[in-house]
């Protein structure tokens, strides 16, 4: 549904509005680098530079290091202390709907194969807003991997641009009660809906680059033991992990205990399979050689997570391509990967 509209000059009175319910997170370049971060109650200027974070909104559930309890020895064995349930009302304005459908793939990890309450709580009150993308990169392939850069179906509220305002489609029964209760918003006009979906139309077109997935869960499987095929494709990777730290899928973490002398801290912090270390404890990595690894990373969003979940565990996102320091491209190895379905059968 979409019957309102709001003024791109208005953005900063809408998200001073909203930010006496939520914690409002919109796009920052403050800590350097593109992130979501708390919205600091004036700037409006990301509507004009941003095109997608760099560091992927998962961090607001996923924290790149997070406190998970703390602990404290006593005669009788170990006393636990948790941190209190992270609930707060949480809005991520802006977020890019290839990221939001991210966030519906780590939904999946982090209540189906065990509820884990340290993300699940903050998810919990969790407003997404989208902004449709009026200029993908290069890099980009959203439309290949079942979403697009104006697909509302993992937001609860969709904006997209249609020139001087955003016309504003509530999704979800959330984003309804929020846009309900939002004051100033305009009327949509007659034709705001036909601008919508021109706009839509060649945001569409000009997402250029196109991915195959037709069969590749079983042409990996197929192929998971062609060591020759994936030393070829590991070749030039660095196992720097940017790849996987930054997707916006990619869940990996570590545990550590801080501890001085009776008291101590479990930590758990992003960790990638891309990590020679990875999976070192108790005993050895089980990939110590880095086509190993390079496989793990290809199979467990293309092969793994379809076996699970009946959903590839990549959006298109393009992150891993653009921030690759040596060009690796997972969309030409996805196309690389032999048919050898034939020859099992
Ligand atoms: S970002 Fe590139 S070099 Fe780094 S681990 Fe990923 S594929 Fe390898
Ligand atoms: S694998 Fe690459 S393109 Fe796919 S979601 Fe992850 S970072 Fe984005």
């Amino acid at each position: 549904m979409a019957d309102k509209k709001v003024s791109k000059k208005d953005i900063a009175k809408l998200l001073k509005e909203w930010s006496q319910q939520f914690a409002v997170l919109a796009p920052s370049k403050e800590s350097g680098v593109a992130a979501f971060a708390e919205w600091d109650g004036k700037d409006t200027g990301f509507l004009d530079w941003y095109r997608n974070t760099v560091i992927p909104p998962k961090a607001s559930f996923l924290p790149p290091m997070e406190e998970m309890f703390r602990f404290r020895k006593g005669k009788e064995g170990y006393n636990i202390e948790p941190p209190p349930n992270d609930e707060n009302k949480r809005l991520i304005f802006g977020i890019r709907p290839c990221d939001a459908r991210a966030m519906s793939i780590l939904d999946m990890t982090f209540k189906q194969a065990l509820e884990d309450p340290y993300y699940l709580s903050k998810r919990k009150n969790a407003v997404l807003v989208g902004l449709g993308c009026t200029n993908p990169y290069e890099s980009c392939f959203c439309t290949s991997m079942g979403t697009g850069p104006t697909e509302s179906a993992d937001v609860d509220i969709m904006l997209i641009d249609i020139g001087d305002d955003f016309l504003i489609e509530e999704v979800t029964d959330k984003g309804k009660e929020l846009i309900a209760k939002t004051k100033d918003l305009k009327e949509a006009a007659k034709d705001d809906g036909a601008k919508a979906e021109q706009a839509k139309k060649t945001a569409y077109d000009k997402v250029t680059r196109k991915l195959d997935t037709e069969g590749i869960k079983d042409k990996l499987l197929a192929s998971f033991d062609d060591e020759e095929y994936w030393e070829k494709v590991a070749a030039k990777c660095i196992s720097c992990g940017i790849c996987t730290l930054l997707c916006p899928t990619c869940y990996c973490f570590d545990i550590n205990d801080e501890m001085v002398k009776q008291e101590g801290t479990r930590f758990r912090s992003w960790d990638s399979c891309g990590f020679p270390n990875y999976t070192k404890m108790p005993m050895e990595n089980p990939r110590q050689e880095k086509w190993r690894r390079v496989r793990q990373k290809v199979c467990h969003k293309y092969e793994f997570y379809p076996m699970t979940y009946d959903v590839i565990a990549c959006t298109g996102c393009g992150r891993c391509i653009r921030l690759c320091p040596v060009n690796w491209d997972i969309t030409q190895v996805i196309e690389s990967v032999p048919d050898k379905t034939g020859a099992k059968k």
